[in-house]
């Protein structure tokens, strides 16, 4: 067993500004180390037994000293693990990845590198402003301004040369010395009325941008409070900021929306709501618990051969049949004279993985609609195997034991997620919320009976968002305000109140 380290650029923060390449290291990784500036959604996008290690670094307060991440790193390869170093930005922008390589180099540990979008040009973007342009900036400079109190690296840095080159100038690590950056280039020259923008928080939900010029820059970032990560942009190209900035002019933009969910799927909803450059706060309320021991599962398995159909409703009823067939040694083959139906695409998907095309997916996600296509395929001779959840609906079984022979194996089941009512209620007390959507009248008894009827008065300080009348009438009866009820009763429908709602 080898392991590899895979050192992957995050990206500047947006959630979708991530490489293919990238999103595949995080899913086949054993370990993921990973830091502050790294969005941490990804991590959700990790196999369910990956090992997360946080080596956050907060500018000059490195939580874990640069030797003991590249000891964890080496140590976790050795292990035979595959570990993916994720950095924000790109990983040899500022990143230390350099220095990581080396080591791995040293201690004979194969590695690879995988470029990012960096905070230095892709943060200027969504700010409006681009790093080069005809008119404005014929090169660009990347700087640290992490600067050393001994002068040593203020001689290392030529600011004759940057004050006087007709580049655009980006400061990364440097809002903790925006003064002596400032003060350091009108003393070689460079005219004060320079304008200069502060990107705080680049790319991301919060993104906060002030602009200046190289000689008010400093106070004004006192007033607005500016704390890193920030970039400091030095240079005429910041003018073109008015006419180009097309983030901060998405309709959601700035807005903290909390989507409650009632699927283990990732939601619709919270996609369309990044899009739209809103802060989409996830909650799921329920959570999948696998049935463990399950020797029922394990007994029709072995039997598995006496059927002659296979249903699989949901993604976690393939991944979960699956693991038993391996875990009892067998593999697909074993299914080689089933039928097998699934429901979904997610399902689909789910098997297909598994080199296995399923030979019925209905066109409706629902059960009825798998029916129809079996009440005329099926005859009395046939046996059903339906291993799935122990909370589904009881049509299928029944429909078809007036056929054939059925038999259900409950997999697992789906509990509220009590796990998650600290989260919650941090999320509710915070202050940062504007608006808590409710897509179904189950979100909102679960998201009840989760935080409890005592906290229930954290909601009056946001709008709650119902997605039609049989969802708020739910609300109302646990005595929830609904602020506003979407029109028509979809995801786009609950978008559109938002977006309207001035
Ligand atoms: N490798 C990273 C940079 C790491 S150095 C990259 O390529 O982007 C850390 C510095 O990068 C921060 O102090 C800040 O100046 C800048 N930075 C990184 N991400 C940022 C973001 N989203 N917004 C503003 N600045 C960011």
């Amino acid at each position: 067993m080898k392991g590899k380290v895979y050192l992957v650029g995050a990206g500047p923060g947006d959630y979708k500004l991530l490489t293919l390449k990238g999103l595949e290291c995080i899913k086949n990784s054993d370990v993921i180390v990973y830091d502050r500036l790294a969005n941490e959604n990804y991590l959700k996008e990790a196999n369910k037994n990956c090992e997360f290690i946080y080596v956050g670094k907060k500018s000059s307060n490195h939580t874990l000293p640069q030797e003991d991440i590249n000891k964890v790193i080496s140590d976790k390869a050795k292990e035979g693990k595959i570990v993916t170093r994720l950095k924000g930005g790109d990983p040899y922008v500022f990143g230390r990845g350099g220095e990581e390589g080396e080591i791995l180099k040293k201690e004979g540990i194969e590695f690879e590198v995988v470029p990012g979008i960096t905070s230095a040009i892709g943060g200027l973007c969504y700010a409006g402003i681009p790093i080069t342009h005809r008119d404005y900036a014929s090169s660009f400079h990347v700087i640290t301004g992490h600067l050393r109190d001994d002068d040593k690296q203020n001689s290392e840095i030529n600011w004759n040369a940057l004050a006087n080159i007709n580049g655009t100038l980006v400061f990364l690590m440097g809002i903790a010395n925006l003064k002596k950056i400032s003060t350091n280039l009108i003393k070689e020259g460079k005219p004060k009325d320079t304008p200069v923008a502060l990107i705080n928080w680049a790319t991301r939900y919060n993104q906060k941008v002030i602009t200046s010029t190289l000689e008010n820059v400093y106070e004004k970032s006192l007033i607005e409070n500016i704390k890193p990560p920030t970039l400091i942009v030095v240079g005429d190209v910041v003018k073109l900021r008015d006419k180009l900035n097309f983030f901060e002019n998405k309709p959601l933009f700035s807005k903290n929306i909390i989507v409650t969910r009632t699927r283990n799927e990732n939601s619709l909803l919270s996609s369309k709501i990044s899009d739209l450059g809103g802060n989409s706060i996830e909650i799921p309320t329920i959570k999948i618990e696998k049935i463990k021991n399950n020797i029922y599962l394990e007994n029709e398995i072995k039997n598995i051969k006496d059927y002659t159909y296979l249903i699989l409703t949901s993604k976690n009823a393939v991944e979960i049949f699956f693991d038993k067939l391996s875990e009892l040694n067998f593999d697909s083959r074993a299914l080689a004279n089933l039928k097998i139906c699934v429901i979904g695409t997610t399902t689909e998907k789910e098997i297909k993985k598994r080199g296995i095309n399923p030979d019925i997916v209905p066109e409706k996600f629902v059960s009825e609609s798998l029916f129809e296509k079996l009440k005329d395929i099926l005859k009395p001779t046939d046996k059903v195997l339906i291993p799935g959840s122990k909370n589904s609906r009881d049509f299928l079984v029944d429909k078809i034991s007036k056929i054939c022979d059925v038999k259900e194996v409950h997999t697992y089941e789906t509990i509220l997620d009590y796990d998650k009512k600290e989260e919650i209620i941090n999320i509710l007390d915070s202050n940062k919320v504007d608006y808590i959507t409710f897509a179904s009248s189950s979100s909102v008894i679960n998201f009840v009976n989760i935080i409890g009827d005592k906290n229930l008065d954290k909601l009056n300080k946001l709008k709650v968002i119902s997605i039609g009348p049989i969802t708020t009438n739910t609300a109302k009866n646990l005595n929830i305000n609904v602020y506003k009820e979407s029109d028509i009763s979809t995801i786009d429908g609950m978008i559109d109140v938002i977006i309207n709602d001035k």
